[in-house]
């Protein structure tokens, strides 16, 4: 049984007297910052001494240095990159936080796949939004929401759930709705959408794009009519305005009939076996070991890789459209 929790299931109260430490002030951190204050928390803001800490000082926060908000948080929410996180948690966080203090991981990929392991005595939480940091303010200040994945891994003062809970509702989050997970689950769904399905897609367009090209219809007409126009965008926001089915009606009859009995005869086109194999990296944890690997190595394939998608024809027809249409960088 899935469990969403709302507003009503969260009390604040139970943060009243805690001292909130963001350790981060970038996309995520600065706007859950932002949010917990304008909640009514405490919070101060724990930062490498960047542009960063800089703008969290000029935003009203008292800002220290990582080890430092470490030692004062009840709760400490680790808000820097996942790939800088175990280093910074095991140097500057893990020995100066008090036991029974409540350290918070927005994905859980670190401590599903064992980077990770917080000391017995504390509480340890999860919330993960579902949405990029500038919403996660943008959504607050307009009053709505977004949702996020939620969940205790480590209950070590009984008062774990109930700190969670306020967390997430200071975020603004449990006015869309937090559904409870284990940490593993959020990284395993995280990780397939990046590497199962998204690359799935990212190649179906990429072909279809290459075929167009070579069919010889205009590079512009092509990327304008596939995604460029915002269409597909569009479409996307009507998924979560309207439902996916039930979308469907705001298209023409031809486009209605065509997409359904094509989508018919790919029926056959069996996805599953490659996006199993995609699943079971992650659950296996030789993605994680991959990763680590890779950036122990000094990032080669990682540099080499990023380094030839500037040189596929892709790139250059992109260019093209946006000058055509002024659409910007
Ligand atoms: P950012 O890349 O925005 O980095 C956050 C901050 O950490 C920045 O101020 C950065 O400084 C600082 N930082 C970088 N390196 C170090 C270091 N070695 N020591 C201390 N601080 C450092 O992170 P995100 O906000 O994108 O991600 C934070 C967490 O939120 C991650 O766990 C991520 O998985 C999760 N998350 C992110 C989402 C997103 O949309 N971005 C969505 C949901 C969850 P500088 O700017 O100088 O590099």
């Amino acid at each position: 049984m899935t469990t969403v929790y709302h507003d009503e299931d969260a009390d604040l109260g139970a943060l009243a007297s805690e001292q909130v430490a963001v350790i981060g002030y970038g996309n995520q951190g600065r706007s859950q910052a932002l949010n917990l204050r304008d909640s009514g928390l405490r919070v101060i803001v724990g930062n490498i001494g960047d542009a960063a800490r800089a703008r969290a000082a000029a935003e009203g926060f008292e800002v220290h240095d990582v080890a430092a908000a470490a030692a004062r948080a009840d709760v400490a929410m680790l808000l820097i990159p996942d790939e800088v996180m175990p280093e910074v948690y095991a140097q500057e966080v893990a020995p100066r936080l008090r036991p029974g203090a409540c350290v918070s991981f927005a994905s859980g990929y670190n401590v599903a796949f064992g980077l990770i392991a917080p000391d017995a005595r504390l509480d340890v939480v999860l919330v993960a939004p579902r949405m990029i940091g500038p919403g996660v303010r943008d959504r607050y200040v307009e009053g709505g929401g977004f949702p996020s994945f939620v969940g205790v891994h480590q209950d070590a003062t009984g008062r774990a759930k109930a700190r969670l809970l306020a967390l997430a509702r200071g975020i603004g989050s449990t006015r869309a709705g937090c559904l409870e997970m284990t940490m593993a689950a959020e990284a395993h769904l995280d990780l397939f959408t990046e590497q199962g399905f998204g690359p799935l897609f990212g190649q179906v367009l990429r072909q279809s794009i290459e075929l167009l090209v070579e069919q010889g219809y205009p590079p512009e007409a092509v990327l304008m009519e596939l995604c460029l126009s915002g269409e597909l965008a569009y479409t996307a926001q009507r998924f979560v305005d309207t439902g996916i089915i039930a979308q469907m009606d705001f298209h023409s009859h031809t486009s209605q009939y065509g997409s359904m009995t094509r989508s018919a005869r790919l029926m056959d086109m069996d996805l599953k076996p490659r996006l199993l194999a995609a699943l079971d990296d992650i659950r296996s944890g030789a993605f994680a070991r991959e990763w680590s690997a890779e950036q122990a190595a000094g990032l080669p394939l990682f540099t080499q890789m990023k380094a030839m998608r500037a040189h596929i024809p892709l790139a250059d027809w992109e260019q093209q459209t946006r000058r055509a249409f002024r659409l910007g960088r």
